[in-house]
């Protein structure tokens, strides 16, 4: 059972100074009086909190801003992130490949490495893991923490990789323990589909809505869901699971042991085999996208997504969010789809007319799973969990 908690003093002062460390590093505000009314603290307590971070190295004062109207001669210097400022580390785990990534406060890359899995057992997995964040941290000695964004299910709060299908038969991995006692840095998990929901939430096109769905569709389907401001988490972390709703339960026997889950319909691997056995051509999802003005692709790509929209009119219902965010390969579809998606589920959802969901493509594209694996960190400091006594 939730009880409501008190805050003590601390708490207090470590969240308005993650709040604050926020608001400059996704670019809400560089002036304390921006600050102070995108906080709605004090200029007395802003200013004393700026002190804080240029004593700490975060941020440096710049240039003064002679141009702004709105301050009216009096000049406010602008702040901004310091080069000395601690980085993070994010690595991402899919099916098929592993990636990492190494950057600032303000997402911005570092540098980044991929390595594909073409065959993987839990030693394997692990070496390439290792060797990856090596390679971010070698030049690097200020890294506040590692971010994991992993194929589920997951054990979030424990940092365990459970038993994801079709993964090698690498089960119970307790990666950020690993990861912690070997680089002596704190590491946050979670699903890659709620890393990717928070760094369009943090960073990206979910800054403006407080309820929104991040839907990632690949050779499986899955979601990142916030609902009133904070990611989605259900009971133990095994939520989510979109790719498992039924679209007809007299369906496809799926190997989850249900029938008709929506993955079997509209994943990118069903939907390539579709147009092969249609066409007698071998393609890729990328190459039925581009020629989806061919009919028959058209027709096939149009009865996956309305299978998918089937299922968002559910989800819409239950959840009521702004927007879904079609993600992962998705961002490869033709714009018109999505058009086809914002109509379908506005029309057949209950609240028809009362509100509008709209239907967007991620602002960091194919990589928001990634920059998502480092948000799991930056969200953290963010929320003052880490850098503030
Ligand atoms: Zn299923």
């Amino acid at each position: 059972m939730d009880r409501a908690k008190g805050i003590n003093n601390n708490d207090l002062k470590r969240r308005n100074r993650g709040l604050v460390l926020q608001l400059i590093a996704t670019g809400e505000s560089n002036t304390r009086v921006g600050l102070a009314k995108s906080s709605r603290l004090t200029k007395m307590s802003v200013t004393n909190i700026i002190d804080e971070f240029i004593h700490m190295n975060l941020i440096v004062e710049g240039e003064k801003d002679w141009e702004k109207k709105e301050f009216q001669g009096r000049n406010p210097s602008l702040l901004d992130l310091s080069p000395h400022a601690p980085k993070v580390v994010g690595v991402l785990i899919n099916r098929d490949y592993c990636a990492a990534i190494l950057c600032d406060f303000q997402l911005n890359v570092i540098k980044t490495e991929r390595r594909e899995l073409d065959y993987s057992d839990k030693e394997w997995l692990l070496e390439n893991i290792y060797g990856l964040v090596d390679s971010m941290i070698e030049d690097e000695n200020n890294i506040l923490g590692i971010g994991v964004a992993s194929i589920g299910p997951l054990d979030v709060a424990g940092g365990v990789i459970l038993s994801p299908p079709r993964f090698y038969g690498i089960k119970n991995l307790p990666l950020a323990a690993l990861l912690k006692e070997k680089y002596g840095l704190p590491v946050f998990m979670d699903h890659q589909y709620n890393s990717a929901a928070r760094a369009e939430k943090l960073f990206g096109c979910g800054k403006n809505f407080s309820s929104f769905v991040f839907v990632g569709v690949t050779n499986g389907i899955g979601a990142g869901i916030y609902l009133n401001g904070r990611i989605l988490q259900g009971q133990s972390g095994l939520g989510s699971e979109l790719g498992h709703m039924s679209v007809d339960y007299k369906g496809i026997h799926c190997e989850c042991g249900n029938f008709g889950c929506v993955e079997n319909y509209a994943s990118t691997n069903v939907i390539c085999s579709r147009v092969q056995a249609a066409t007698g051509r071998k393609t890729t999802f990328e190459e039925c996208c581009r020629y989806s003005e061919e009919d028959v692709i058209d027709q096939i790509l149009k009865d996956a997504i309305d299978k998918l929209c089937s299922c968002l009119v559910s989800v819409s219902n239950l959840l009521n969010p702004e927007a879904i965010i079609m993600g992962h390969e998705s961002v490869k579809l033709p714009d018109r789809y999505l058009t086809r998606m914002e109509e379908y589920i506005n029309r057949y959802k209950l609240s028809e007319g009362y509100d509008h969901i709209q239907i967007l493509k991620p602002y960091f594209g194919e990589e928001s799973q990634l920059v998502g694996a480092a948000c799991n960190v930056l969200s953290r400091a963010f929320e003052g969990e880490l850098l503030f006594e």
